[in-house]
């Protein structure tokens, strides 16, 4: 069966992963020149967090999300499990109290086990949060990873192409365009979120830190090369206009909270990007005709496309047994 996936994000190439696994012919269609160049994804954080993002309110992360633990590891190697962080000042104690009240899967540290976790954060700190299953990767190695285990499998990407999956000739066509299906998904909103990489050779870190505080949601997640990413905001904005010195200096006061060390590090990137989101922030698997939508990722793309990805793939294989149904909602 030749199907077509329109966007090569996250939500793209684990979807054409699932359907090429299933042994059908998957192309690629990505209007950008390259991986990453006009996708969320890139920016992304990269933690596949369920029990930290189930905090926030999503309890569909903490349901499905633990599918992505075990989705991640079975297709590539760029992934790192040394679990979540989570940690406040002495000041903001409550907000971690308050944390552990939300979630679950994960065990208290004190000082002395935080500094064995981290020992650059050693004395930093009275207490944290530990989360040992989560993960995360990088998406930068993250996204050609999937793209050399897609072409592995027989499928391949085609870059440079902007297509409208309405239009397009094939038998099924998964459209995966995130924020840009937002002509066609009259419902998807963009909420704006901002980031800075750090570059400092003062400090190592193994996992994600989480920095509790009650106007920021503070992260500090370590990539190659002594580099860190520190994020990220959430404003009900479309806008991709360069990070604000507002974001930009709030974000850099928060890694400095973490450790000092940051304020002498180099910013060397700062990125604004849109997560596309409706408007209950759950994301969704539709189906009108033949064509097959995944969107509305939110703040979760890394962490539900295993799920989401697996139910298109259903859907493609059900149309093909010939169960059409018109604008069907298979999940939430
Ligand atoms: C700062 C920040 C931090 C984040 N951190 C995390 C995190 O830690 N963990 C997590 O799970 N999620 C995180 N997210 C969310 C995650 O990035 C998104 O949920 C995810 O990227 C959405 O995936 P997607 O594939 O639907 O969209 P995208 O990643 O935007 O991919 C869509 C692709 O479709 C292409 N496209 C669009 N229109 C067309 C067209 N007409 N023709 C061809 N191609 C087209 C685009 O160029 C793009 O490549 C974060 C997001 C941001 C902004």
């Amino acid at each position: 069966m030749r199907v077509v996936v329109v966007g090569a994000g996250v939500a793209g190439l684990v979807t054409a992963i699932e359907l090429a696994e299933r042994g059908a012919s998957v192309e690629v269609l990505e209007r950008g020149a390259r991986l990453g160049e006009r996708a969320c994804a890139w920016a992304a954080g990269g933690m596949i967090a369920p029990w930290c993002e189930a905090e926030t309110g999503e309890e569909e992360a903490a349901r499905l999300g633990p599918e992505a633990l075990g989705w991640w590891p079975r297709q590539i190697a760029e992934i790192s499990v040394e679990g979540t962080l989570v940690v406040a000042s002495r000041r903001d104690q409550a907000e971690l109290t308050r944390f552990s009240r939300r979630t679950d899967h994960f065990e208290w540290a004190d000082a002395a086990r935080l500094g064995e976790l981290e020992p650059d954060l050693a004395g930093r700190f009275d207490r944290a949060l530990f989360f040992p299953e989560e993960a995360h990767v990088d998406p930068r190695a993250a996204l050609p990873a999937l793209q050399r285990r897609l072409e592995a499998l027989g499928g391949s990407v085609r870059f440079g192409v902007s297509a409208d999956p309405d239009e397009i000739d094939a038998k099924a066509v998964v459209d995966c365009r995130g924020f840009g299906a937002r002509e066609t998904l009259k419902d998807l909103r963009g909420v704006r979120g901002e980031m800075v990489m750090l570059r400092t050779e003062e400090i190592s870190l193994k996992r994600p830190i989480r920095l509790l505080h009650p106007r920021i949601a503070l992260y500090v997640i370590p990539r190659a090369d002594h580099v860190f990413m520190v994020g990220a905001t959430a404003m009900e904005s479309a806008s991709r206009a360069k990070i604000s010195a507002r974001s930009a200096v709030e974000l850099i006061n928060g890694a400095y909270a973490l450790h000092p060390a940051f304020g002498e590090a180099e910013v060397v990137e700062t990125c604004a990007e849109v997560r596309p989101s409706f408007p209950d922030n759950l994301p969704r698997v539709l189906r009108e005709g033949r064509v097959v939508r995944v969107n509305g990722l939110y703040r979760n793309g890394f962490l539900l496309s295993p799920t989401f990805g697996r139910l298109a793939a259903d859907a493609v294989f059900e149309l093909e047994s010939g169960r059409e149904a018109d604008r069907q909602r298979l999940a939430s």
